[in-house]
């Protein structure tokens, strides 16, 4: 028993972004904690009371991260920002379907009593978001299936497969749709990096008065949630006994310019975009409907995207300003 709770819970994905901010979260709850990952976090130590080091698409180590666990989040992914996912559709779903195929059985073998898993909003058919004024995406909206190429069958098969051990071997199941998930402490380079973090870095290291590539004609809508607000939704999910498929986001849609425009308030620079219509994009629009979010959780997220993005654009400046790579703007410059 810690600090009174005595459950022991395994975040897998604890060097990545979000499960990084879950281990922190459960820590600062009083739990006792595992992470399991390929890496340990990029950015600072993490708080867990044990970090292994496992590749999860092995049975072998999905065996060795659940032993003595009641809890599991799945938040272990090969997954990037669009760019990424749209150029590696048979690497990625081959590493995430090991995983998911893998994990679930292992939970079951070792009497884990929950399992939560993070889908994606990337698993809603491409024929409901063709227009950048999209209605926001009901859960049950997801079949008739057509979901994004790679990344985004992998999720609804992985959804299918965890309802099927609910209900042939009584696991204790939560499936999360994120949407757009954004925050410090995430990957803003390399290649994996998502919109609101390559937009914050672009921003970072643009001169004040000039121009930074924008992807698309910048017109495509999307909803972004700050990551305390997601982790704050997983740990009522969890606890909520809900099995079904849920979304968590934001529905404050907004166009990737008017991100941008928000990412310059930041910055306090005037910059121009430039759009690159070679440069893929994803869905036109898409949004999340959170009906079923207020009346599932009796909550939903409260952070503005203009305070979660000032707060990320900060971080994302002042990492690269520790790499000499940051530029003020100029009111700052001339203080
Ligand atoms: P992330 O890339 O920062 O973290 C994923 C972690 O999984 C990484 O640290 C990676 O090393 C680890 N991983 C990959 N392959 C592994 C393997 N074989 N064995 C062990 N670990 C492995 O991504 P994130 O943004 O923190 O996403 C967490 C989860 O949420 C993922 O399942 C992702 O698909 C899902 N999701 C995220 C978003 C978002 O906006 N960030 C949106 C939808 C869904």
């Amino acid at each position: 028993m810690v600090n009174g709770h005595a459950r022991r819970i395994l975040v897998t994905g604890a060097g990545g972004f979000i499960g990084h901010h879950l281990v922190t979260h459960l820590k600062s709850m009083g739990f006792w904690v595992r992470g399991a990952d390929l890496h340990e976090p990029e950015y600072e130590p993490s708080q867990a009371d044990e970090f292994i080091i496992a590749d999860l698409r092995l049975f072998e180590e999905c065996q060795k991260s659940v032993v003595g666990i009641n809890d599991v989040y799945q938040l272990a992914a090969d997954m990037g920002g669009i760019g990424y996912i749209t150029a590696n559709h048979a690497a990625l779903t081959r590493n995430n379907t090991l995983i998911n195929t893998h994990m679930p059985e292992a939970a079951r073998l070792a009497g884990v009593q929950r399992y939560l898993y993070t889908s994606s909003a990337c698993v809603y058919p491409g024929f409901l978001q063709e227009s950048p004024d999209v209605t926001p995406l009901r859960e049950d909206q997801a079949i008739p299936a057509d979901p994004e190429k790679g990344y985004g069958w992998e999720k609804l098969f992985a959804e299918q497969l965890l309802t099927y051990y609910h209900e042939e071997f009584d696991l204790d199941i939560r499936i999360v749709r994120f949407h757009n998930i954004y925050g410090p402490l995430g990957t803003y380079e390399g290649g994996k990096e998502k919109a609101p973090a390559a937009i914050c870095r672009k921003v970072s290291e643009a001169v004040d008065g000039t121009s930074i590539e924008v992807w698309g004609d910048g017109e495509q809508t999307r909803s972004f949630c700050h990551v305390d607000d997601c982790i704050e939704g997983l740990f009522r999910l969890m606890e909520s006994g809900y099995t079904a498929p849920l979304n968590l986001g934001t529905d404050e849609l907004v166009t990737v310019n008017e991100l941008v425009d928000l990412a310059c308030r930041a910055s306090g620079k005037r910059l121009g975009k430039n759009h690159d219509l070679t440069k893929p994009q994803g869905v036109r629009g898409r949004n999340s409907d959170n009906s079923l979010l207020r009346s599932v959780l009796a909550w939903e997220p409260s952070v503005t995207l203009e305070d979660g993005l000032t707060r990320t654009y900060d971080w994302i400046w002042s990492q690269l300003d520790h790499q000499g790579r940051a530029e003020s703007s100029a009111v700052q410059a001339a203080d």
